[in-house]
């Protein structure tokens, strides 16, 4: 048997036990990650820190960062802590923000991952009765693997349909009886959309649960798929360098990620001045692995942008929440002076009749240098069907979600309804900005 099999019972420990678990293992991942990487003990001398003053987890604040550079620049193992022969796997990081980073796992390592997705499931309500379908691409990519070893462990029937292929798993989900499907949003509204073509019945299937995750979504965003297919949206969060999806999960109460923080401690900091912010503040999530022994990452700065949830969860889980990623600090755009970030865009056009979700945003710079952002989006398809009979109508949305947009943002945006079917779709994690000043 494994050593973590699912357990559930850790999300509901007594608070007091949680923070000794914690600091006990803190003090024993430090002196492993001290005693086993020359990288680390070359980083605490930079930054003239005495191992030996470390002596709690309440010491944290002493110790420095570790930051994605730092994983690139130690390419392919400069950070292994192990030999090789105990690791028993790679991933990669799908490099949506640069070049891929690679972790090596110990069997430990993937044990601890698997439970942390096993009680994910657990807490979706998903259970040894359940079809899972999973759309997340399989190989170096963690979710894939990621959610079919926990869905596994969790026992559930796997079907490994992996991403792309979209007939196929619209097929499968109604012949197999798929309940849960795991999944980006964005490839799932893409799948919603060829249901939509086909003329698709969401009711003549048994799916009930979707997990989504791997880049931000809205809150919008959610309310759009479970009304289209009358299924539970929940969110999972997770990074390849913590160990991949599952690190965190929204209850069913759907008020924030519950994060498994007996093997990862999480805190927030000012990006800027890099202070620990206190619990309920904004700013840059860090985290710090518990129990991994192939790549131990003490605070590891995510470069996600959320906030320590300080109050009790009504579902009775201890373990701390944080609020949905509001965006990455990469995702950010700085237009004119103001900060963009996706999500806020996202909400507008979500929230208007029927829910716009196929988006881009484009930046450029206009003749007079000036930096310019605009949104293209698509209508719902009844709208499209207006605009054949009234085409101002078409352009009273566009002036419509322009003005919504000045308002949510407080900058000028222009607004365009793009063609049926004309935004990129995607079968993994969507690139939502497009941006030409890069062009030059
Ligand atoms: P990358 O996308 O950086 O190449 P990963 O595949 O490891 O590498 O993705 C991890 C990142 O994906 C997280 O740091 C976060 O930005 C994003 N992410 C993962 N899950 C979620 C989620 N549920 N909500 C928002 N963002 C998420
Ligand atoms: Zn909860």
């Amino acid at each position: 048997m494994h050593k973590y099999a699912m357990n559930s019972a850790s999300d509901f420990m007594p608070v007091d036990r949680l923070r000794a678990i914690q600091n006990q293992k803190f003090l024993k991942r430090f002196r492993y990650a001290y005693d086993n990487v020359q990288w680390y003990r070359d980083l605490l001398a930079e930054h003239n820190v005495d191992p030996s003053k470390i002596q709690s987890i309440d010491d944290i604040g002493k110790l420095p960062f570790i930051v994605k550079t730092d994983l690139r620049d130690t390419y392919p193992t400069g950070m292994l802590a192990t030999s090789m022969d105990k690791i028993v796997r790679f991933h990669a990081s799908s490099g949506t923000t640069g070049k891929p980073i690679v972790v090596p796992y110990t069997r430990e390592d993937i044990d601890v991952w698997t439970e942390c997705v096993a009680r994910c499931l657990t807490m979706f309500g998903v259970d040894e009765t359940d079809v899972l379908q999973v759309g997340y691409g399989y190989g170096l990519f963690t979710g894939g693997l990621g959610l079919h070893d926990g869905g596994e462990r969790r026992g559930c029937a796997l079907v490994p349909a992996s991403g792309g292929n979209t007939a196929r798993h619209l097929m499968f989900i109604k012949d197999l009886g798929v309940t849960a499907i795991a999944c980006t949003p964005s490839y799932f509204l893409h799948i919603i959309d060829h249901a939509r073509k086909i003329g698709y019945d969401w009711k003549e299937t048994k799916l009930r649960v979707g997990i989504f995750g791997a880049e931000p979504w809205t809150d919008g965003m959610r309310q759009f798929i479970e009304k289209e297919t009358g299924i539970v949206a929940h969110d999972i969060y997770g990074l390849t360098e913590i160990s991949g999806p599952g690190v965190g999960g929204d209850c069913s109460c759907h008020a924030g990620i519950h994060i498994f923080e007996d093997h990862f401690y999480p805190e927030i900091i000012d990006p800027e001045t890099l202070k620990p912010l206190p619990d309920g503040e904004e700013g840059e999530l860090v985290f710090t692995t518990l129990d991994k022994t192939g790549m131990p990452l003490i605070r590891y700065r995510t470069r996600d942008v959320t906030r320590i949830i300080p109050e009790p969860c009504a579902c009775g889980r201890t373990i701390r929440r944080i609020g949905r990623i509001s965006h990455r600090s990469d995702d950010m755009m700085i237009v004119r002076g103001v900060n963009v970030f996706p999500g806020q865009i996202e909400s507008v056009l979500t929230s208007l009749d029927g829910g716009l979700v196929n988006y881009q945003i484009h930046l450029d710079t206009n003749d007079s240098g000036l930096a310019t952002i605009e949104v293209r989006f698509e209508a719902t398809p009844e709208m499209y069907d207006e605009f054949d009979r009234a085409s101002e109508k078409r352009d009273a949305l566009a002036r419509l979600v322009a003005e919504k947009l000045r308002q949510t943002v407080g900058i000028g945006f222009k607004a365009t309804v793009a063609e049926k079917n004309s935004i990129p779709r995607s079968e993994g994690k969507m690139q939502r900005i497009v941006d030409h000043r890069k062009e030059d």
